[in-house]
């Protein structure tokens, strides 16, 4: 679906477009609708949404939660939320609030493994946004540890590596029912991603769906052309409603490039066919 993008990322947490920049991009590829779905946070939304009208873009309120199921992170993107819904705004809060925690283990984590001042070292990466992981790589890119933000995880801040420590995320059922409850639909966000085996993977969809979750990413930008295959044939069986996003970081880092997705076949529902136009 090359028109349609419902999974991307800004300044206001770690992509590296502006709310506004990112809509002008989409736009300058094509794209007719769009979401933005920063990690836990809403703040980029009036700017963007303001932007789409300027572009004529259709706009997407999205948010991307990070979530804890059996001590293994996974993430749900909420679409077509209203971003002043009070449990949505206290629960991202909390998550904010929980990655500030998570950055001071992180760096000193580091500083045990001899790199100094990564705190502020990420922050000067994050500014004002959401900080995570996405802001140490850039940092350790800056000192020379890795070419780029894609080695870094490789040698660093994953399971085993410096700078990784263990966190406790939103429960899944909470992050389904913030989204809920502010009128949005729940997708269950990259699923070829999760390392997880068929058996974990399908025990991971039929809770998903139990708790609310409506929907699958199964097009993304940063899966395989046979995970896009694969969580299509899901979807078909269990009867979850498909969402497509690249998941477009910016134009230096991350995963798929905007206005390049593959189009969903007839015969699976779309997330947005039941929305207003
Ligand atoms: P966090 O939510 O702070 O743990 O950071 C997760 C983010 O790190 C993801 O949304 C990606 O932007 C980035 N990330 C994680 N793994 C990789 C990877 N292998 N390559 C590039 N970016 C990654
Ligand atoms: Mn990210
Ligand atoms: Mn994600
Ligand atoms: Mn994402």
């Amino acid at each position: 679906m090359p028109g349609v993008d419902l999974h991307s990322h800004s300044t206001i947490s770690d992509g590296s477009l502006t709310p506004a920049q990112l809509i002008q991009y989409a736009a300058s590829k094509g794209v007719s609708m769009v979401a933005l779905t920063d990690h836990d946070d809403v703040a980029g939304l009036a700017e963007a949404a303001r932007e789409a009208l300027v572009q004529g873009l259709c706009f997407v309120n999205g948010v991307e939660v990070s979530v804890t199921w059996k001590g293994r992170t996974i993430h749900v993107v909420g679409l077509a939320i209203d971003p002043e819904s009070a449990g949505l705004v206290d629960g991202l809060s909390r998550q904010r609030h929980s990655r500030v925690e998570r950055a001071e283990r992180m760096a000193a984590d580091l500083a045990r493994h001899g790199i100094q001042d990564a705190l502020a070292g990420a922050y000067g990466f994050a500014g004002d946004g959401v900080i995570g992981r996405t802001h140490f790589a850039r940092f350790l890119v800056s000192l020379g540890h890795s070419r780029d933000v894609r080695s870094v995880f490789r040698r660093f801040l994953v399971r085993g590596k410096p700078g990784y420590v263990p966190h406790k995320w939103a429960e899944m059922g909470a992050a389904v029912s913030w989204i809920r409850d502010a009128g949005g639909v729940a997708v269950l966000a990259h699923p070829g991603r999760y390392d997880f085996g068929r058996v974990t993977m399908e025990t991971l969809m039929a809770e998903f769906r139990d708790v609310g979750g409506e929907a699958l990413e199964a097009i993304s930008g940063s899966h395989t052309r046979e995970m896009n295959e694969r969580y299509l044939r899901y979807a078909r069986t269990l009867d979850f409603k498909v969402s497509c996003g690249s998941d477009y970081h910016g134009p230096i880092q991350g995963y798929g490039d905007m206005g390049r997705l593959p189009e969903l076949p007839a015969d699976v529902a779309p997330v947005w066919r039941d929305w207003p136009a």
